[in-house]
C-alpha cells in the first residue's frame, strides 16, 4: 500500500477518534451542581438548559463528523478526485481555468453536502434554545453573498497561485508567500469597509451616557477611537459579542446590538476595555505576523510535495496537475495543522488573560468585567466546565471560571 495513503488514512481516522474522545470527555465533565460563582445568575432550569445545549451540540458535531468521515473515505478510496480531474480535463482548458473548475466542482459538492446540516443547526438546534433570529431569506442571501466572495476572492487567489507554480519554477513558493502575505494585510481594511457591511448594518452609537463613558475611557488610555458602531447582530442570533477592527489610524469598535441590550454601561466599558487590551498588547499584529510566517512555511513545504508521484498515486490519479497537488498537500498537511492550532489556541488563551487584566487595571473595576463575562456566559449558554483536554485542543478562550478567578486575583 502507498505510504502517503497510509499516512493520510491514519491521520483522518486518528483525528476523528481524537475529537470523538474529547467530546465524550466534555460530556462527562458536565457538572450538574452549579458553581458558587454563578449562584443568582443561573436559575436551576436555565443551568440545566445550558448543559442540554452543550449535549445537543456535541451530538450534532459527532453526527456531522461521522458523515463527513464516510464521504471523504469513499471519495479518496474510490478515486473521486480522479473523476473530477477527468471531467475538468475534457473541457480542454489550460491550467488556470482547469484549476478553477476543479476547485469549483469540489466546492459546490462539499457545499451541497454541508448545507442541510447547517440548516438543521440554525433552524432546529439554535431555534430550540431561542438563539435563532435568522429568517430563511437572510440565510439564502448570506449564502449567495458568500458564493460571490468565494468566486471573486477565492478565484483570484487560486489563479495567482496556479500562475506562480506553473511559471516561476523553484521560487514559486516565495512569490506565492509574498502575494498572499500582502493579501492577508490588505484584507483587514477590506473586511471592515466592504465585506462586513455586506452582511450587517453598522450605525454609529448614538449620543448618550454609554457613548460618553466609552469615549472618556478611550481618552484615559490614549486609544484613538475613530468610530463606535452598533452592529445589527440580532438579525441572525440573540448571542452577543464585540470586536475591534481597523488598521493604522482607523480604530473602530463594533458592538452587537444584542450586547448593549443585556449589559450595564459599566459592563460595556469593561468589555470594550478588553478589546482595547488586545490592541494595546499587540495581539492583533502578532497574530497576523504568525499567520504570515506560517503561510511561508506552508508554501515552502507545498513546493516540495506538489508533483510527488507517490502522493498522486495515493489518490488514484491518472495525471499530475498543480491544482490537484494543492489539494492533496493540504490533506497531507492537516495533522500538522492540528498540532499548530493547539499552540495557536494556547497563545490565544494567554492573550485573553492579558486583555482581561488590561481591562481590570485600566478601568480600575475588575468587578465590571467579571459581571460582564458572567452575563455574557449565561446569555450564550456557555459551558462552565469544559474538560481540560477539550480546552487544550479547541478553546481559543480560557474557561469563564478561570478568567473570573484570574480577575479576582487582580482585585485582591
Ligand atoms: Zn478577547
Amino acid at each position: 500500500m502507498n505510504i502517503y495513503l497510509i499516512i493520510i488514512l491514519t491521520a483522518i481516522l486518528g483525528e476523528f477518534l481524537l475529537r470523538t474522545v474529547v467530546r465524550v470527555l466534555n460530556l462527562k465533565a458536565l457538572n450538574p451542581i452549579l458553581s458558587q460563582e454563578f449562584k443568582g445568575y443561573y436559575e436551576p432550569e436555565k443551568y440545566a438548559q445550558s448543559q442540554e445545549y452543550t449535549r445537543m451540540n456535541s451530538k450534532f458535531a459527532f453526527f456531522t463528523s461521522s458523515f463527513d468521515l464516510c464521504i471523504i473515505l469513499v471519495f479518496i478510496l474510490f478515486g473521486g478526485f480522479n473523476y473530477v480531474d477527468n471531467f475538468v480535463r475534457e473541457l480542454g482548458f489550460s491550467t488556470i481555468p482547469s484549476g478553477l473548475f476543479f476547485f469549483g466542482v469540489l466546492f459546490i459538492a462539499s457545499d451541497l453536502i454541508s448545507t442541510p446540516f447547517s440548516v438543521y443547526h440554525q433552524f432546529v438546534i439554535e431555534e430550540r434554545f431561542n438563539f435563532n433570529k435568522m429568517s430563511y431569506k437572510t440565510f439564502i442571501l448570506d449564502k449567495l453573498k458568500g458564493y460571490l466572495l468565494t468566486i471573486i476572492l477565492g478565484g483570484l487567489i487560486i489563479s495567482v497561485l496556479l500562475f506562480f507554480f506553473e511559471k516561476t519554477g523553484d521560487l514559486a513558493w516565495l512569490y506565492s508567500w509574498g502575494i498572499i502575505g500582502l493579501f492577508m494585510i490588505l484584507i483587514q481594511p477590506l473586511f471592515t469597509t466592504v465585506i462586513a457591511p455586506m452582511f450587517n448594518k453598522f450605525t454609529p452609537l448614538e449620543e448618550g451616557e454609554l457613548r460618553s463613558k466609552i469615549e472618556s475611557y478611550a481618552k484615559s488610555v490614549k486609544f484613538p477611537l475613530s468610530r463606535i458602531d452598533v452592529m445589527d447582530g440580532s438579525r441572525r442570533s440573540s448571542k452577543s459579542n464585540a470586536y475591534f477592527s481597523g488598521f493604522g489610524k482607523q480604530k473602530r469598535i463594533a458592538l452587537f446590538d444584542t450586547l448593549i441590550e443585556k449589559h450595564s454601561n459599566e459592563e460595556m466599558v469593561a468589555i470594550l476595555a478588553h478589546e482595547v487590551g488586545h490592541y494595546k498588547k499587540h495581539h492583533i499584529k502578532i497574530g497576523l505576523l504568525i499567520s504570515i510566517l506560517h503561510t511561508g512555511i506552508l508554501f515552502w513545504l507545498l513546493s516540495l510535495f506538489i508533483d510527488n508521484p507517490g502522493l498522486f498515486e495515493a489518490f488514484k490519479m491518472e495525471q499530475i496537475s498543480i491544482y490537484a497537488g494543492f489539494t492533496f498537500f493540504m490533506i497531507l498537511y492537516s495533522p500538522i495543522e492540528l498540532i499548530i492550532s493547539v499552540f495557536m489556541n494556547a497563545l490565544s488563551r494567554r492573550n485573553e488573560f492579558q486583555a482581561d487584566s488590561y481591562s481590570a487595571v485600566t478601568t480600575k473595576h475588575p468587578e465590571d468585567l467579571i459581571e460582564g463575562l458572567k452575563n455574557l456566559s449565561v446569555s450564550n449558554l456557555g459551558n462552565l466546565t469544559p474538560h481540560p483536554f477539550s480546552i487544550l485542543l479547541d478553546h481559543s478562550h480560557p474557561p469563564i471560571l478561570n478568567r473570573i478567578a484570574a480577575l479576582r486575583k487582580i482585585s485582591a
